[in-house]
């Protein structure tokens, strides 16, 4: 563990700064050594210099430790910028999308669930390798890769043994797209009989996004590529809680990233009610990354428990608070617990 950990801040677009601005506010008050180096990319640095994220972005992200971001917008059509999002996942090499998923009471709409989902995160139909041929006909290329499949199948393996996890379940369409999944599904196949103590099998990716709702329980650790995982995440987000409230970490051999699942929420950005629990989530897995377990569990549960008020809460989790009402009885219940720790 570095003595001093510099965290790359990306504040982002939409809801982004005002959800970023009441997680650093909690990480503050916990009193870590930390150096936080503001980066602005995005919609705003696009339309003030052309460019959404440079090369010095990327410089000065790749010379922290750890970034935590928010959402950043990528517009719809031609004639604007790539993801930014997929652009650092893909220089930084962040390869696995780690999405725990569990139960939260009061807002799940199905008790009990605990999965967690891991999606390759640099290739695949969400990459974006787009053409047009002439005006009537759109083309896009799946690129699945037998280097990249070894790499997030080993990681999810490894991530279930290491987290106590009993199942893999390997997801894909693989009877329609044969060559594409069907490449994934057979390394699914050789890697999982690396991990005899780890059960292992697979569903088709419709039959997955039903069965999350009628038979959750026969999941524990999800692992499928890029787009699927995308939509997946979401459905688990509103089985288990809500939009607002899930959390991921971008993974790779040598950076980590951590941010919430939602996007830039455009239609509630600037009124003051964005629900920054899933950053502050994400902000609990990136303590956990840098050693600072025992602030992620006080951080986690803080979160937790201001999510049961109704009358703090956000009003996406049906609360009457806003986003300054939530951070408060989050910073309210860290100073409860760190005065008896
Ligand atoms: P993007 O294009 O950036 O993904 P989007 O609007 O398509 O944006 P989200 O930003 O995820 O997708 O928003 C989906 C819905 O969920 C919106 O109604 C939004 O207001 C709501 N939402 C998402 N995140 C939050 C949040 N943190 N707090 C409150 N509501 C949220």
């Amino acid at each position: 563990m570095p003595r001093s950990v510099k965290v790359a801040v990306i504040p982002g677009d939409g809801i982004g700064p005002e959800i970023m601005s009441a997680t650093v506010k909690v990480l503050d008050f916990l009193k870590l050594p930390f150096e936080f180096v503001r980066v602005n990319v995005g919609r705003k640095a696009w339309e003030k210099r052309g460019a959404a994220i440079t090369d010095e972005d990327l410089d000065v992200i790749k010379s922290c430790d750890v970034v935590l971001k928010g959402p950043v917008e990528t517009p719809v059509g031609r004639g604007t910028y790539r993801s930014v999002t997929v652009t650092i996942r893909k220089e930084l090499g962040l390869y696995a999308n780690v999405r725990p998923f569990r139960s939260i009471e009061g807002l799940a709409l199905i008790p009990n669930v605990d999965i967690v989902l891991i999606r390759e995160n640099t290739e695949g139909l969400y990459s974006g390798i787009e053409f047009r041929i002439g005006e009537d006909t759109a083309l896009g290329i799946r690129v699945i890769t037998r280097q990249a499949c070894e790499r997030i199948l080993r990681f999810a393996f490894e991530y279930a043994r290491r987290n106590g996890r009993k199942k893999v379940t390997a997801v894909h369409k693989a009877n329609i797209l044969k060559e594409t999944c069907g490449l994934f599904l057979e390394v699914a196949k050789e890697v999982s009989t690396e991990y005899s103590d780890i059960a292992y099998d697979h569903a088709h990716v419709d039959a997955v996004a039903y069965d999350l709702l009628k038979r959750p329980e026969r999941f524990d650790v999800i692992v499928t590529t890029n787009l699927f995982g995308d939509i997946l995440s979401d459905e688990l987000a509103g089985i288990t809680g809500s939009i607002g409230v899930a959390a991921s970490a971008n993974v790779g051999d040598k950076y980590a990233m951590f941010e919430a699942i939602h996007g830039t929420a455009p239609d509630i950005a600037g009124k003051g009610i964005a629900n920054p629990a899933g950053l502050m989530l994400a902000a609990s897995m990136m303590l956990n990354h840098v050693g600072f377990s025992r602030e992620a569990d006080l951080l986690r549960s803080a979160v937790m428990r201001a999510l049961t008020m109704k009358k703090v809460c956000t009003p996406d989790v049906g609360g009457r608070g806003n986003t300054d009402t939530f951070t408060s009885a989050v910073l309210d219940e860290l100073s409860k617990m760190m005065s008896v720790v």
